[in-house]
């Protein structure tokens, strides 16, 4: 089992650690690949070459959080690159403030400008489950959206398969992949009972 995180921040946004420490703090949490996902509107320069220079045992996938703006002010979908593939995740849609219904009609709306693969359901690490739902047609994806070292490795995703960015990037299409929790960080009673883990 291959163990990854798809959201999380650095100091080249709005992350008080820097991609080092980023990737030192996953690496020690066991992970087996990481996507560093900075704001667009934040972003300082050489971030991409940053984050492509990273050595790190770690597969790193170097992503981008946008800013979409839309009915409802805006929202932030990730754009993951892979070497071919590229993975669109709609965030944290418990951040926004609508019911998952209004939101289930949001996201159609977005995916009509932009392409959306997947689907958060936590909001910086916590699970949501009322956006669980069918009538957000996407696999779901549990993400930390760390932006200090208490909030990385709240959740994570696990699947099997080569460590390989594009094979990672097809099983989350295709909602190969499973969520999971650390002990104490689902705060809310789920729906779909989440697999939680304690870490040893
Ligand atoms: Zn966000
Ligand atoms: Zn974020």
């Amino acid at each position: 089992m291959l163990r990854g995180q798809f959201h999380v921040h650095t100091t080249f946004s709005d992350g008080t650690m820097t991609p080092e420490e980023v990737v030192s703090a996953y690496e020690r949490l066991g992970f087996h690949f990481l996507a560093v996902t900075d704001h667009d509107h934040l972003l300082k320069p050489s971030y991409g070459d940053t984050i492509a220079a990273l050595d790190s045992p770690l597969l790193i996938f170097t992503g981008i959080e946008l800013t979409i703006h839309c009915r409802k002010g805006y929202v932030h979908v990730s754009r993951i690159e892979g070497e071919r593939e590229v993975l669109h995740i709609f965030n944290h849609p418990a951040d926004l403030g609508v019911s998952p219904r209004e939101c289930a009609r949001l996201i159609a709306e977005v995916a009509a400008v932009q392409p959306i693969d997947a689907v958060e359901v936590t909001s910086h690490g916590f699970y949501t489950p009322e956006f669980d739902i069918p009538e957000i047609p996407y696999p779901k994806v549990a993400a930390d959206d760390a932006h200090t070292p208490s909030g990385c490795g709240r959740c994570w995703v696990e699947l099997d398969g080569a460590l390989e960015k594009d094979a990672i990037i097809r099983a989350v299409k295709e909602g190969r992949f499973v969520n999971c929790f650390a002990a104490g960080e689902v705060k809310r009673k789920p729906t779909k009972a989440p697999r939680i883990i304690r870490f040893a």
